[in-house]
């Protein structure tokens, strides 16, 4: 009996004593294995933070990127304008934003709505712009957008036709280009790019030229445009500031708050953005 019992304590205990050292070895071991684990884990980590940390975007420049729309990449070269001045028209809302020989832009490309036969603006002011056209038709009026978004592409076309013509008259290319820009939008710079304006003219008379300003339309469009949005972009006497002549048929978009105020102070899109940057 004893030594059965005996011989039957002996391995209890030695099994007793090994399971313990192998339960502390297994934890030793355990231990160790986390803390190489919780190693290599802050070695993964670190890198991945500091590759974060120094991917974080810049939005200083950016111009519209809470816009849904395509983010304008505008190109702008020009160094005569103040830095300051050109973040700061590049930073405005949608409906401010600004094309014009200082600012240049070239790949853009807005989502469009046909507006008339072959007349294509932004989607964002199509119905500001039918409302304009039927408060017009109401008043007796026919208003008749004859062009709308053009593309980069096509200004290039309108440019170099326009260079190529006043070449054949004997002008240099310099010559010829410098005259052309005063009546066609250097490439980048018309602000047809945007799809926010649209050449307005009346049925009856579709010359985009001075005497369009005597016209009826014409006169109800200054009159009236403001109430829907819209800006006589390049009135007479802005010339220095706008650096296009005065375009009666010219129509853009810039938001009935904008509109109301460049209306009836008789500034330029220019001189409002001016005025309310920050
Ligand atoms: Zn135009």
């Amino acid at each position: 009996m004893t030594k059965k019992s005996g011989s039957f304590k002996k391995p209890v205990v030695r099994k007793k004593r090994k399971t313990a050292k192998s339960v502390f070895r297994i934890r030793k071991r355990t231990q160790r294995h986390i803390q190489i684990i919780g190693i290599l884990i802050l070695l993964l980590l670190v890198p991945i933070i500091w590759i974060n940390m120094n991917s974080q975007p810049s939005y200083e420049s950016s111009s519209v990127s809470e816009s849904p729309v395509p983010v304008v990449t505008s190109s702008v070269t020009s160094s005569t304008v103040s830095s300051k001045s050109s973040e700061s028209a590049q930073n405005q809302s949608w409906e401010l934003m600004l094309v014009n020989y200082q600012y240049p832009l070239k790949d853009y490309e807005p989502e469009l709505r046909l507006v008339s036969n072959n007349s294509e603006v932004d989607v964002r002011i199509y119905d500001d712009l039918v409302k304009l056209l039927e408060a017009g038709r109401a008043d007796g009026i026919t208003l008749f957008p004859c062009s709308g978004y053009r593309s980069y592409e096509l200004q290039v076309k309108l440019f170099t036709s326009k260079v190529d013509k006043l070449k054949q008259k004997g002008l240099s290319q310099e010559e010829a280009e410098t005259t052309a820009a005063t009546e066609v939008a250097r490439p980048g710079t018309s602000e047809h790019i945007t799809g926010l304006c649209a050449d307005i003219v009346s049925i009856d008379y579709q010359r985009l030229d001075s005497g369009f300003a005597d016209t009826e339309t014409a006169q109800w469009l200054a009159d009236n445009a403001w109430k829907y949005g819209f800006i006589l972009r390049f009135p007479k006497g802005k010339e220095h500031i706008t650096g296009v002549i005065y375009e009666p048929w010219h129509y853009r978009f810039v938001g009935k708050e904008a509109a109301r105020e460049i209306h009836e102070k008789g500034i330029t899109l220019e001189e409002y953005l001016e005025m309310n940057v920050s």
